[in-house]
Parts: structure tokens; sequence; C-alpha cells
């Protein structure tokens, strides 16, 4: 499927300058998610990453496509969520951004030290908040053993932040 093609660009949103990947059109495509789904499971394979036990997603559209691959893949789901969203007790990572700083929680009892781990989101721009959500996985004793998004902004280079784990993109700007 040609995603590009269904995913519907944004000029200036949410602010000026900014060019917002829309991929409701792309999940609201009857094949979408099947498609998106079936292509992160052929790269990893791919890339040989062994068991997975864990997919976290980041809030909010990490966790549609990051639940959505848990399901096929069958394996356990964890949302990573902004602050004071999650009830129970929370590992904490704060991040900054261009401006001020961004906070990020994940709950302390949702991974077991020694989980193989993959990390999903939809878009990796600047990878500011892949790298704290490492952070996060790091915390609970976890292995991280890969990144998957659905986009990657090639020219913001955010894969440089991230730690040294395969990294999946299905469609690169
Ligand atoms: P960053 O931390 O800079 O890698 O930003 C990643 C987060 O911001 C992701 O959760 C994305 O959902 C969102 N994001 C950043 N840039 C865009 C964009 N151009 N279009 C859609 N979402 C974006």
């Amino acid at each position: 499927m040609d995603f590009k093609s269904i995913i519907r660009d944004i000029p200036d949103f949410p602010q000026q300058g900014i060019i917002f990947r829309d991929i409701t059109p792309l999940l609201a495509h009857r094949d979408g998610l099947t498609a998106i789904i079936q292509d992160f499971k052929t790269k990893f394979a791919e890339l040989n990453i062994g068991e997975i036990d864990c997919i976290v997603g980041i809030e909010s559209r990490g966790f549609i496509l990051g639940a959505a691959l848990a399901m096929s893949l069958g394996c356990s789901f964890v949302p990573v969520r902004k602050p004071k969203k999650l009830p129970s007790a929370v590992f904490r990572v704060e991040y900054s951004l261009e401006y001020g700083t961004d906070t990020l929680e994940m709950h302390q009892d949702a991974i077991a030290a020694g989980e193989r781990v993959i990390i999903i989101d939809d878009v990796i721009a600047t990878g500011g908040t892949a790298a704290a959500t490492a952070k996060l996985i790091q915390q609970a004793g976890a292995e991280l053993i890969g990144y998957g998004f659905l986009i990657e902004l090639d020219f913001l280079n955010g894969r440089k932040a991230l730690p040294e784990v395969p990294i999946v993109s299905l469609v690169n700007y």
C-alpha cells in the first residue's frame, strides 16, 4: 500500500512552519491498519530481532499502532503517557523541548526486568520523545530491542538521538 499517498499533509499545524503528517485518513482506510501492522512485522522479522515480549506505545497515536501490533504479535502492550494520567506508581522522565520541558510516565509494574521491548510511535521528528521513552524502559530494567515508526522525518535526523538499537520506519520524508 502506498502510505504516503493516503497520509494527509497539513501545513502550519499546530504551528507556523510545521507540516503535520495526519495519519487519520490511513487509519480510516479499511486496509490501512492491517497493511501498517503487516509491514512492521515483515521488517522486524527481516532484522532477526528475536522474541518480543512487550510493545510500548507512546501517547497518543502510538497507542493505536502499538496496541494493534501487540495483538498481532501476541505480546503485551504498555502505554507511555503524559503526566498525571496513570493512576498507579510511575517511572517518570523529563526531557527538553525547543521551549521548556515535557514529561512522560509509565507504570512501574507494567514491564518486568529483562523483558524484551519495542517502542512504537507514529512519527519520529527530533527523536526527543522516543529517546525519553527509552529511559523509562531502562528504569524498569527491561531490554530495549528496537523502535518502530510509521513515519520518519529524515531531515531532522532524530535517529541520532536514540540508543543504538534497530529502527524500523515505514514512510520517510
Ligand atoms: P519528536 O520528539 O520531536 O521526535 O516528536 C515526536 C512526536 O511529535 C510524535 O509523538 C509525533 O506524534 C509528534 N510529531 C512531531 N512532528 C510531527 C509532524 N510533522 N506530524 C505529525 N506528528 C508530529
